[in-house]
């Protein structure tokens, strides 16, 4: 069996850490040669103490040192290097927001196979990644519960054989409140999220209903399938993870528990399967029930925002993804209400000209006019708003 060596872009995060538990249950699948975090230095220290990286990064600077030590004599090595390394096989992003998109674009013109965990980067940018794949002869594997679901039901199909693709959603934390219940919900609230563990932005966007909106339109570019026919349904077990349609009204669907090690080991065995992390086991008697209803627009306006985005294109998505991730800031900040998030992206996206243009720089630009205006927004929003 060869050893896959991976660099791990958000090593300290949700997806991180989870990725490192499944190579603790394949030790002699995978070698970590690279590992990236941010703000949380102890857990990447400890880490990098047990994994011996060779690179490594983390945005608090004054620890190097101490890094560099802990790892095997590791080399500081900033995200988008680590991502091109010419000894890398796979390059797991689990960054969060836009930070991932750099280390994407560079891993892909490198023409490695990236581990894609950072929705963000194919809704802001999916034309630009999509064709740098192609260019670089790099590949785009999922690790997003839903587009595992979709790859593994599409794994030995055409994808012309496609008619639809129907992506489950649990319905986040605030799925049974009421819209007045919903003005005044906390962070603390919007964290608690009914079936899944993950981070913070993720969870916060669950709640919106963003997430879904997001997912959408990332499908949209891991599979080369339009908008319109990409359908949601709520379904708040996050038993199915996701259903394929083809031509000939067949449907598949992929199932299991929710647990993000799951599809994480899914995509970094591919195309091997190997027995799986230790989890419960699958008992449908044991669920009795599974529940699909349609998914509630009005209530979450968010996700039909993101879908009149994802369907304008040029650098509306950029907009989108930009003004959320300021947004969700304020929101967990506390400068910010619940139901301002929606409001704030709409404005946004009407105010924004999208540029003809989708490359590297228009997005850039995008994204930080976005961010501007978020913050702006929260500054002098009528008191009423
Ligand atoms: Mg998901």
């Amino acid at each position: 069996m060869n050893t896959k060596r991976l660099v791990i872009l958000g090593s300290t995060g949700s997806i991180g850490r989870q990725t490192l538990d499944v190579v603790r249950e394949q030790r002699d699948r995978f070698d970590v040669i690279g590992l990236a975090a941010g703000r949380n230095a102890t857990l990447l220290e400890e880490q990098a103490r047990e994994f011996k990286p060779r690179l490594i990064w983390s945005s608090r600077e004054e620890s190097r040192s101490a890094l560099e030590s802990a790892g095997a004599r590791a080399r500081w090595t900033p995200l988008d290097e680590q991502a091109a390394d010419t000894d890398a096989d796979l390059v797991v992003v689990g960054t969060v927001g836009a930070a991932g998109l750099m280390p994407t674009l560079a891993a892909l013109r490198a023409g490695k196979a990236v581990v894609l965990a950072n929705k963000e980067v194919l809704v802001m940018a999916g034309a630009l990644v999509t064709a740098t794949a192609k260019q670089g002869g790099g590949e785009l594997l999922p690790v997003d519960s839903e587009h595992s679901a979709m790859w593994q039901c599409l794994w030995g199909e055409e994808r012309s054989a496609i008619s639809r693709i129907i992506l489950t959603a649990s319905g986040g934390a605030f799925r049974d409140y009421t819209l007045e219940q919903l003005e005044n919900v906390t962070p603390d609230e919007a964290l608690n999220h009914p079936t899944w563990k993950m981070g913070r932005k993720i969870t916060v966007d669950s709640a919106t209903l963003m997430n879904k909106g997001f997912e959408a339109i990332e499908t949209r570019w891991l599979f080369d399938v339009p908008l319109d026919r990409i359908d949601i349904v709520m379904h708040r077990e996050s038993i199915v993870h996701s259903l394929v349609e083809f031509v000939d009204g067949s449907v598949k669907a992929q199932l299991g528990e929710p647990d993000m090690r799951l599809p994480i080991q899914v995509a970094l065995c591919y195309p091997e399967r190997v027995a799986g992390p230790t989890m419960k086991p699958f008992d449908l008697v044991r669920m009795g029930e599974l529940h699909f209803e349609a998914p509630q627009m009005r209530k979450f306006p968010a996700l039909g925002i993101a879908l009149k985005a994802g369907l304008q294109g040029g650098t509306y998505p950029a907009v989108l993804a930009g003004a959320d991730e300021a947004a969700v800031g304020h929101f967990l900040a506390g400068h910010l209400r619940f139901t301002e998030i929606p409001v704030l992206l709409e404005e946004a996206l009407t105010a924004h000209h999208s540029s003809a243009d989708t490359d590297l720089e228009a997005i850039l630009e995008a994204d930080a006019w976005a961010r501007a205006f978020a913050d702006d927004w929260v500054k002098v929003r009528p008191a009423d708003a």
